[in-house]
């Protein structure tokens, strides 16, 4: 395992794909300046839009694409433009069958030559792999790949890579092609493997709840760019902008425009009167997340109800709708009667305001203490 540092990385690409209305903007670069540490062992969660970098970042790390700049050090040593198969890495793609070149070869080849480590090693791993991934996993192993569904051959392919005792695990999309019963318990397993062996990992995701799940920390991407690296509390609670505080989150947080004087806050026509707060009067972007409204406050502003959407494993229902144009989800308990508007109150203590133009966050509620 192995310590993962990047330094001002650039990635341009050659804007040579034809069809160029699958890149949004030709000019920007697949990834600007990103900076990144992960620590020896670490997990970190890599989410971000289609299209922000996430498969990029993962390809520098490997050597199968080289910046333009900027350095890729393991364990302080310059990797950058060493080849991907004299890495050490292992690799899961969720169409990981078309890089078949990707994992064995090169990381069994480190396995033996640079670690030195005995057979006897070697089956002692496999033997808790085999553990972890449960009654059959011999089986499947032991099978042509052919001979496997589609969701065997993902967990045979990472159980594999862990086996071999890659320096770092790079996994992309691992399992996003497999049902939901399946995902969640493929998760879970990778996830033991992982802390068991205790392996450096960027996992990248497009699904919060296995960014969440999976990861020590979640790294945030947009446009090339990494906009904030943190655990999930952190950037639940402390978002540095807009775009991560609505990122992070379900539903997503609801977003109104505001002006503040003192202590009156103005959403439309409706002045609310809130606790005091250390910002300048001034226009502003309001931010609320569903758990973050009181119901029925006669005080409150009115919402109007477009559908409430009951969630019962949760005891709890959801109730969507407007307020004063703008999307609002608020929680509500299971029984929630339906109406077709609610007066609603920011409850103050968990309110985030974000610059009205740069977006940046000005307040936010600090990450709560559980004890
Ligand atoms: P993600 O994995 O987050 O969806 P990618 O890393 O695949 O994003 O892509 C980042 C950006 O680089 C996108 O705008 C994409 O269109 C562009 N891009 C990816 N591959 C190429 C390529 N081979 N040539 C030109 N542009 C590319
Ligand atoms: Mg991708």
């Amino acid at each position: 395992m192995a310590k993962v540092e990047l330094k001002n990385i650039v990635r341009n690409y050659q804007a040579q794909l034809e069809d160029t209305a699958l890149i949004e903007d030709k000019n920007r670069p697949a990834l600007s300046n990103i900076n990144l540490t992960i620590a020896e062992g670490e997990i970190v969660s890599v989410v971000g839009p289609s299209g922000c970098g996430k498969s990029t970042l993962l390809k520098v790390i490997a050597g199968l694409e080289f910046p333009d700049s900027g350095q890729v050090l393991y364990n302080d040593f310059d990797v950058t433009h060493v080849e991907p198969q004299k890495r050490g890495i292992g690799m899961v793609f969720q169409d990981y069958a078309l890089y078949p070149t990707m994992k064995g070869q090169g990381n069994l080849h480190y396995y033996f030559e640079v670690h030195q480590r005995t057979q006897e090693e070697m089956d002692q791993r496999t033997r808790e792999v085999a553990q972890i991934m449960g009654v059959g996993f011999d089986q499947l192993i032991g099978q042509n790949t052919t001979a496997l569904s589609g969701g065997e051959q993902q967990r045979v392919a990472i159980a594999r890579c862990i086996v071999r005792d890659p320096l770092i695990f790079l996994m992309d999309e691992p399992i996003s092609n497999l049902d939901a019963k399946l995902r969640e318990r493929t998760r879970i397993e990778i996830k033991r493997m992982l802390r068991k062996f205790k392996v450096t990992t960027l996992y990248v995701t497009h699904d919060q709840q296995e960014a969440i799940f999976m990861g020590d920390r979640i790294v945030v991407m947009r446009k090339g760019n990494i906009e904030q690296v943190g655990t999930f509390d952190e950037l639940y609670y402390t978002p540095v902008n807009l775009f991560v505080a609505t990122f992070i989150g379900s539903p997503p947080m609801s977003i109104l425009p505001v002006s503040k004087q003192g202590n009156t806050l103005k959403i439309g026509d409706t002045s609310l009167e809130m606790l005091p707060i250390s910002l300048e009067d001034g226009a502003y972007r309001l931010g609320v997340r569903s758990e973050g409204w009181e119901l029925n406050n006669p005080q409150g502003v009115m919402m109007a109800v477009r559908h409430i959407e009951r969630i019962p494993t949760e005891q709890a229902s959801f109730i969507h709708g407007t307020v004063g144009g703008e999307s609002v989800s608020v929680l509500a308990p299971l029984d929630q009667a339906q109406v077709s508007e609610i007066r609603v109150m920011p409850k103050w203590d968990q309110v985030y305001f974000f610059d009205a133009s740069s977006e940046a966050a000005l307040h936010t509620p600090s990450v709560p203490e559980l004890f």
